[in-house]
């Protein structure tokens, strides 16, 4: 089932009398479960097609849908390169917040905060504030928060583009256990076409002008994922 149908988006920015288009005619089916990398040098048009997604921007033309799949639950959660925490609250706060915002049963909260807490190796930090932890468990929260949320989609805008090259591993794998897990609609911008490669089967290359998709990559042996 197609679960994000992208028809004909296009989104130009004006700006002091010039017009940036950064998005041109984008067409495309996202499959309900799937895992797809959108790749593209800086300035292509990756981020404002999440932030179409994400109800943060609105396209100049076309139009979009995210099948929904339960009445309860959000859209779409996003997770970001950096500003992914809540300063003043603690972890468990922050990974709680969305669940806490739709004034769900506390047991609710606690269980699903709770799960997600210990996939993602953070119960131990439970207590702690965001400026105690390392970049790499600051990233775990954004995601394990994210996935608490339970949306439809997941948007991922370069989570581990801050990271060290060991951490980056780390957490790429962790994410693939979660996303095995759970087998949420996920759209994942990086630059890195290695790590597009990691991480899913199905890659959309976007080219620098004038922002469009230029090619598919469907890895003909998708790695292994438990
Ligand atoms: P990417 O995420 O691939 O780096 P972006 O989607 O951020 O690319 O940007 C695509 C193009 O649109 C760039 O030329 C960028 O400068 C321009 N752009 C993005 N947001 C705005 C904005 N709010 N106002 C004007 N231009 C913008
Ligand atoms: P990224 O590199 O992660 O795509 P940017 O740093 O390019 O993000 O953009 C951060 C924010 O600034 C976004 O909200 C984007 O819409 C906005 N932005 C990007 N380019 C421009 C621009 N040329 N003029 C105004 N805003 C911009």
């Amino acid at each position: 089932d197609v679960k994000i149908r992208i028809r004909n988006l296009t989104k130009v920015f004006y700006q002091k009398g010039e017009s940036t288009t950064a998005l041109d005619n984008v067409t495309l089916d996202i499959l309900d479960g799937e895992f797809v990398c959108l790749v593209g040098p800086s300035g292509c048009g990756k981020t404002t097609l999440l932030r179409i997604l994400a109800d943060l921007e609105q396209p100049s033309a076309g139009e979009y849908e995210i099948a929904r799949e339960k009445e309860d639950r959000p859209l779409q959660s996003m997770v970001f390169q950096e500003r992914g925490v809540i300063p003043w609250l603690t972890v468990r706060d922050n990974v709680a917040f969305g669940l806490e915002m739709r004034k769900l049963p506390k047991k609710v909260v606690k269980e699903r905060t709770d799960y997600y807490l210990e996939k993602t190796g953070l119960m131990a930090f439970a207590d702690r504030y965001p400026k105690e932890l390392s970049g790499g468990m600051k990233q775990r929260v954004g995601i394990a928060r994210a996935f608490a949320n339970d949306p439809e989609i997941l948007l991922m805008d370069e989570p581990f583009a801050a990271l060290d090259e060991q951490n980056k591993f780390i957490l790429q794998e962790e994410l693939l256990q979660i996303w095995a897990e759970t087998r949420k609609t996920v759209l994942f911008i990086t630059h890195s076409i290695d790590e597009a490669l990691l991480l899913s089967d199905r890659i959309l290359l976007m080219s620098a002008q004038p922002g469009r998709i230029s090619e598919e990559i469907r890895v003909a042996a998708p790695r292994p994922r438990t």
